[in-house]
């Protein structure tokens, strides 16, 4: 039997007239965006946390720290491509990935598949491993109304040699 692991990762950051919104590593067009220390990408971040949560070992904070001015105006999918190496280096092999971003006021279905291959490459993955989904949550909540966007990520990794 293969010692699959699972993680689950989760982000939510608000939006702001005038700031570019990054999802996966997509800039979709639109007229709000984040306001953070990096390009807020939520579904590379909540893609960490869940990696990080696979093998136990952290979150996306402990291994890239909101202070660490390396990280500022970083892009997120390089953070994704270096932990995905780290994941690899602690000998683990990614199995899928499933994800949603959760967005009201924003049509994304026509960026999900350039997300799915931008997660997929990063990742150094075949993109049929990789699900992304949009979910506007019918005008309900932060979300719902466009004030903050927001990704769930559930991963299965395995050891490399099982
Ligand atoms: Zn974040």
């Amino acid at each position: 039997m293969i010692p699959f692991r699972t993680g689950i990762g989760h982000d939510v950051h608000r939006l702001f007239p005038g700031h570019e919104l990054v999802l996966g590593g997509v800039t979709v067009s639109t007229d709000v965006g984040f306001d953070t220390h990096t390009d807020g990408d939520v579904l590379c971040h909540a893609l960490i946390d869940a990696l990080a949560g696979a093998i136990a070992d952290g979150d996306l904070g402990t291994h890239y720290p909101e202070d660490d001015p390396e990280s500022q105006d970083a892009r997120s999918l390089e953070f994704v491509q270096e932990f995905a190496g780290y994941l690899r280096r602690a000998g683990y092999e990614i199995a899928n990935v499933d994800a949603f971003v959760v967005l009201g006021t924003v049509r994304l279905r026509a960026h999900i598949d350039a997300m799915r291959h931008n997660l997929a490459d990063a990742l150094a993955v075949d993109a049929a491993k990789v699900s992304v989904k949009a979910r506007s949550n019918d005008g309900l909540g932060p979300e719902g109304e466009g004030k903050a966007c927001a990704a769930w990520v559930s991963v299965l990794v395995h050891p490399a040699n099982g």
